[in-house]
């Protein structure tokens, strides 16, 4: 069910069960501020999802009062995890749903790497 981007931070959310350990995840990478874990539904050969560790909905409440420090976090974690999986060699793909009409689904801001192949115009 997608949700409202604007709605409060729900720490009961799937992604912060994962983060507190309550849920198993695929991991890739961990650091302070960020994790990165494998898709339970790949839609491509490679889709990591990488979130950050701070109570964020979606990219909007995210880049308006994240830190410098989170978000840069981010935003290197991403690359970082392309390498790290092998999706930088022949291009990939960045995206994050930001609220009901673009299907965001789980209310903890998430960022999808697709890969693996070619790609088509739309993707998740
Ligand atoms: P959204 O539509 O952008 O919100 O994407 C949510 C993504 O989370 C989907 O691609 C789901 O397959 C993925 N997902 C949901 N639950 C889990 C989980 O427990 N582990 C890993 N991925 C999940």
């Amino acid at each position: 069910m997608p949700i409202d981007s604007k709605q409060p931070y729900d720490d009961g959310n799937i992604f912060a069960k994962i983060l507190k350990g309550d849920l198993p995840c695929k991991k890739v990478m961990e650091n302070e501020h960020v994790l990165a874990f494998h898709d339970i539904n790949p839609l491509a050969p490679v889709h990591v999802l990488v979130i950050p560790k701070g109570p964020y909905v979606s990219w909007d409440d995210f880049s308006e009062t994240a830190s410098d420090v989170e978000i840069a976090a981010l935003t290197r974690a991403v690359g970082e995890v392309a390498k790290m999986v092998g999706a930088d060699a022949q291009g990939y793909r960045v995206l994050s749903n930001v609220g009901k009409r673009a299907g965001q689904e789980v209310p903890h801001l998430h960022i999808h790497i697709f890969g693996g192949q070619p790609l088509g115009p739309m993707l998740a």
